[in-house]
């Protein structure tokens, strides 16, 4: 399935999100990488240490969420967009997300916009929160945005319908 569309199943995602408690107490990354490649960026620009590749650069990356802050370092480094940020503390209805988001123009805070899933299918709606894209990102803006808590493991995306 995976290996002809290119979409995660609910299965393989889920090998990737830590505890549900560990969403709730704050920020933390999801790496999805699921193919083994020859990348390390994510291991490179972590400042604490949270990702590991190990000898083998084609090895898939391993982030400890107990190690990981949530600070985000990592997001705007990943050449697939294969990371986001979840955060569950701000609220038991909704989640926080940070993703790349490389599409203009780009989103303003507080717009409403259409929540995508996997597959690029709408889902739900999303509140934009904040837009960072410093030049430290490399033209890889990062847009963190509020969806309904029922869409966790779902959400991955989203579109604007201006
Ligand atoms: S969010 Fe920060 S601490 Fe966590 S893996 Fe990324 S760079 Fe490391
Ligand atoms: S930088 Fe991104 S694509 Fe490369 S190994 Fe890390 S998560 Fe995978």
């Amino acid at each position: 399935m995976f290996e002809k569309t290119g979409v995660a199943t609910r299965e393989m995602v889920m090998t990737k999100f830590p505890p549900i408690e560990r969403i709730n107490k704050g920020p933390v990354a999801v790496v999805e990488c699921y193919q083994k490649i020859p990348c390390n960026p994510c291991q490179t620009a972590c400042p604490f240490g949270a990702i590991t590749i190990g000898e083998d650069i084609n090895n898939i990356p391993c982030r400890d969420e107990n190690v990981c802050t949530g600070c985000g370092v990592c997001v705007s480094k990943c050449p697939g967009l294969s990371i986001m940020i979840v955060d569950g503390s701000k609220s038991p209805d909704t989640v926080q997300f940070r993703i790349p988001y490389e599409f203009l123009p780009l989103p303003e805070a507080g717009e409403k916009v259409t929540g995508l899933d996997r597959a690029g299918q709408p889902i739900c709606e999303a509140k934009v929160i904040k837009v960072m894209d410093p030049p430290s990102f490399d033209r890889t803006p990062v847009v963190t945005l509020e969806v309904d808590r029922k869409y966790l493991y779902d959400f991955r995306n989203f579109r604007r319908e201006a």
